[in-house]
């Protein structure tokens, strides 16, 4: 077999049986990633440098990883893809890089991202847009749009990226890989860049779930420099993934899933293998039920997360004025230095997001907008927490279909489709472990299949997803496999 589509706990055996060393390993990365940037872009930063690190016994000691551009890595260029950070070079670590160091993983890049981690579509970048490894013409989603790609490619077996909406599940469903966040707080945000911190998450891109688990195992954990972090509970996720499911509860939604109201084919196509695996899955021990959701508070779950993400963006990045980070622009006052920067360092995207985010912010708006979505945010919580006493697991596709092309992504979306493309901000809004991985191909194209479950219960989550994962059988592929 070769290096792509070797998992960590593969390339660790190499490792162990001598029959590799960790800088052949970063070599094989290095040339990769060189030889995949033109085309799909998933890198700001290639590291070209073997970095001699600490050997020890962690499963990532040795391994390559990539990590997207918005966790801060000191000494090395840190843009979150904008221009108004594109020279900008911390001075301090993410908590999470930090452990990956100590842990021994060999850093091969930092990925490219939607500029500041808003967007879906990886095509925001100021480095400019990343493809779809299973077809150029497609995009391969965003935000963590790179660490996606990376690993889809085989340049690395596994990568970091942060999700505030759905920012790890939805490239992960059109990489064909797995892409998890496990709990709000389970894994430390210092040093990432706070896009909406009462949203955002941090997690990983691997080939297969006993990977995703692994990689939570090491990032976990409290951390003093993050007041939300909770307390670690000392369970090896790795070391529950085969424990018995039987009897274990899933649902879906009725109101999502009942294809009436999707016009179009390949839509239809993912459900009718949706409810192929829910008989499997029942075959296999689940109990899988269908239940009924407001669809008042489905139809809110776009604009309330666009109304709480826009307004905590707006305050989160006023400090990017060109006088703290990043190029510092001419002007006569402080304040033309801040108007320059802020309107060349922004793309039309995130201005119109900030526009937004001010006037929901504004006193005589925020009761009307920003509170009242907050309000349907716990509403939509709590209606989980309820189904959740009764249920293990939501499970739901990641996506209505494939990834789309580059000119399709733009089109407006009906209602349906809509909620349909959105779901899994519900993860974000509650904290709820999520995660995406393949589900099927349809041409050669992967679609992903996603799993929330309880807070706290990442162990569950990752349990449940890795049977599945052996249910459907489609692990370990990179871009470029056949017959799949
Ligand atoms: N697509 C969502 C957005 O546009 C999610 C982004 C994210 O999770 N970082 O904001």
């Amino acid at each position: 077999m070769d290096y792509r589509h070797k998992t960590i706990k593969e390339l660790k055996q190499d490792l162990i049986d001598e029959k590799t060393t960790s800088e052949e390993l970063f070599k094989e990365a290095n040339e990769l990633a060189h030889k995949y940037q033109d085309e799909y872009n998933s890198f700001v930063t290639i590291i070209d440098k073997y970095k001699k690190r600490a050997k020890n016994d962690s499963m990532i000691n040795g391994i390559p990883y990539a990590i997207k551009d918005n966790f801060s890595t000191s000494n090395i260029l840190t843009t979150a893809s904008s221009n108004i950070l594109k020279d900008y070079i911390p001075v301090y670590d993410a908590t999470v890089y930090k452990k990956l160091k100590i842990n021994g993983g060999v850093l091969v890049g930092k990925t490219t991202l939607d500029e500041l981690a808003m967007g879906g579509t990886g095509t925001t970048a100021h480095t400019g847009v990343v493809k779809n490894p299973w077809d150029k013409k497609r995009l391969i989603g965003g935000s963590s749009a790179g660490s996606a790609s990376a690993v889809s490619l085989g340049i690395v077996p596994f990568s970091i990226g942060s999700d505030t909406g759905d920012s790890i599940r939805k490239p992960a469903s059109f990489g064909g890989i797995v892409g998890f966040k496990p709990t709000y707080g389970r894994i430390s945000r210092y040093g990432l860049f706070a896009f909406a911190s009462s949203l955002d998450h941090v997690g990983c891109f691997t080939r297969n779930v006993e990977d995703a688990a692994i990689v939570t195992d090491i990032l976990k954990g409290h951390d003093p420099l993050d007041m939300t972090t909770l307390k670690d509970e000392d369970i090896k996720y790795s070391e529950h993934l085969d424990d018995d499911i039987k009897g274990k509860k899933l649902f879906y939604i009725k109101e999502i899933c009942n294809i009436e109201g999707y016009e179009d084919e390949n839509i239809k196509k993912t459900f009718k293998e949706f409810y192929k695996l829910v008989d499997k899955l029942k075959e296999e021990g689940f109990i899988v039920e269908e239940v009924s959701f407001d669809e008042n508070l489905l139809n809110a779950i776009y604009p309330t997360y666009m109304t709480i993400s826009c307004a905590e963006a707006t305050s989160n990045n006023a400090n990017l004025t060109g006088i703290q980070f990043g190029p510092r622009p001419k002007g006569d006052s402080i304040d033309e230095i801040m108007f320059n920067a802020r309107t060349e360092g922004f793309s039309e995207l995130i201005k119109r997001r900030f526009i937004l985010g001010s006037y929901i912010l504004q006193k005589e708006n925020q009761d009307k907008l920003f509170l009242n979505a907050c309000r349907i945010r716990r509403l939509i919580v709590d209606k989980m927490n309820e189904l959740f006493k009764e249920y293990d697991g939501l499970i739901l596709p990641a996506s209505g279909s494939f990834a789309p092309t580059f000119d399709a992504s733009s089109e407006r979306l009906n209602p349906k489709a809509t909620v349909l493309e959105n779901h899994m901000a519900i993860a974000n809004f509650g904290g709820f472990p999520s995660i995406t991985l393949p589900m099927y191909y349809n041409n050669n194209l992967p679609v992903g299949i996603n799993l929330t479950g309880k807070v706290r219960d990442d162990k569950t989550v990752l349990n449940m997803a890795k049977k599945i994962e052996d249910i459907v059988n489609l692990k370990n592929k990179v871009a470029g496999d056949e017959n799949v």
